[in-house]
């Protein structure tokens, strides 16, 4: 199982392109929701950045800071290519995934909603995609609708579409749960939400490095991700709006880098998506995600998510046997992410234990209190996959979890 058409897929030959595990050999890295690790080549391209590049973009007519702002520039179309937008004038970098949602609700739907209409979004919200919405609907006096699950966690399509109404102005949903895997069916919620004529925002940030998207075909009004889930840096989100929006938007932070003209009396701004990027963005972290976008084009992405869907449905059975173990969740249509508790242990304590064996998994809400609440469980701990895992990281997670059970029982 190796390369196709020149393309990576064995999660040893990738693993190999990420330095962090050769300096810790026996890291069984199972928190990739939270964070991905970085490729070698992205680590590179940032330091070269450093070493050899570093200017301020734009305002320097200096050799550097032109190259720079190239370098910039090229990143948005990257990320433009690589998401099918339509041009690279459709993409703004922010901080990451909290901001660019943050951004949508208060300087693009904030400013145009009538008191009255209603924004539909899912229990299954990660909080980046809830509270921001929450509080508008407190602000403007609107009324937030959350979409219900089924018993397997997954989204009740007819409750769904029966939220959906005249008055919604955004349904803002996740492609992939943070905490349950589930995989929704964003092509078909955004017709149904199209059809009342509401705006719809998807959050791919687990999505985005593993699942080909193309805003063009989804049709899509809003998409948001963050570049350290996607083998990229810290510190860079991407917002894609589609261009019926762009008049919509709104300066979000006041600042330089951002106006046409400035008055003592009155300041003009530019266009989106320069209305959005005030003060010196995140340049090394821009040229960092457009080098991550090129190292996610060395993978069979096909391949892996066959692998992948593989390998969690072999983490699901597996972990399903352990006595007391409880799934949580259980999607007919599952992403590279399983949650579970065990009776009589505390998650935090899993994951305690489990770090003795040097796995890496998260415990707790995963910021999705409200999902939690329902489903009436303080924390659950979560083991999610990337390209680089492979069959034994499974097993060494099931074996570890066995030894805890007989130590403790
Ligand atoms: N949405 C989802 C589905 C997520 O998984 C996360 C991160 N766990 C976020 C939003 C927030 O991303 P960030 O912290 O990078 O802003």
């Amino acid at each position: 199982m190796v390369q196709q058409r020149g393309l990576l897929s064995d999660p040893e030959v990738i693993k190999n392109q990420f330095p962090i595990f050769s300096k810790h050999p026996k890291l069984v890295y199972l928190d990739n929701a939270a964070t991905t690790q970085r490729s070698q080549s992205v680590i590179d391209r940032i330091s070269n950045f450093h070493q050899q590049e570093n200017a301020s973009i734009r305002r320097g007519a200096y050799r550097l800071a032109s190259q720079a702002t190239q370098g910039f520039e090229a990143g948005r179309a990257a990320i433009a290519n690589f998401f099918g937008a339509s041009s690279s004038e459709c993409i703004a970098f922010t901080s990451g995934t909290t901001e660019s949602i943050n951004i949508v609700a208060r300087s693009i739907i904030g400013p145009k909603v009538k008191e009255g209409s209603n924004i539909v979004v899912t229990l299954m919200e990660h909080h980046a995609n809830f509270i921001p919405w929450q509080v508008l609907c407190q602000e403007k006096s609107l009324e937030l609708r959350v979409a219900p699950l089924n018993d397997r966690g997954e989204l009740d399509m007819n409750k769904f579409e029966e939220l959906i109404d005249y008055r919604t102005v955004v349904v803002a949903v996740t492609h992939i749960s943070n905490t349950l895997g589930t995989i929704n069916p964003i092509s078909e919620i955004i017709q149904l939400a199209h059809r009342q004529r509401a705006s719809v925002l998807i959050d791919v940030a687990q999505s985005a490095t593993l699942y080909p998207i193309n805003v063009q075909e989804l049709d899509c009004d809003f998409l948001v991700c963050s570049a350290h889930k996607m083998f990229g840096p810290f510190g860079v989100g991407i917002l894609y709006v589609n261009p019926r929006h762009h008049q919509s938007v709104q300066p979000y932070n006041y600042g330089g880098g951002i106006i046409h003209s400035v008055t003592v009396n009155k300041t003009d701004f530019l266009p989106y998506p320069r209305n959005l990027e005030a003060g010196t963005p995140n340049v090394a972290g821009v040229i960092g995600i457009a080098e991550a976008i090129r190292f996610i084009q060395t993978l069979d992405r096909k391949k892996i998510n066959q692998q992948l869907h593989e390998l969690t449905a072999y983490a699901r059975q597996q972990l399903a046997e352990i006595e007391g173990l409880s799934l949580v969740g259980n999607p007919n249509n599952s992403s590279s992410i399983v949650s579970f508790t065990m009776d009589g242990m505390h998650p935090h304590d899993i994951s305690s234990f489990l770090n003795e064996d040097n796995i890496a998994v998260r415990a707790g809400q995963h910021c999705t209190q409200p999902l939690l609440d329902q489903l009436g469980l303080p924390a659950t701990v979560r083991a999610s996959f990337s390209a680089y895992n492979c069959l034994e990281d499974v097993d060494k997670l099931v074996t570890s979890l066995r030894e805890m059970k007989s130590f403790w029982t």
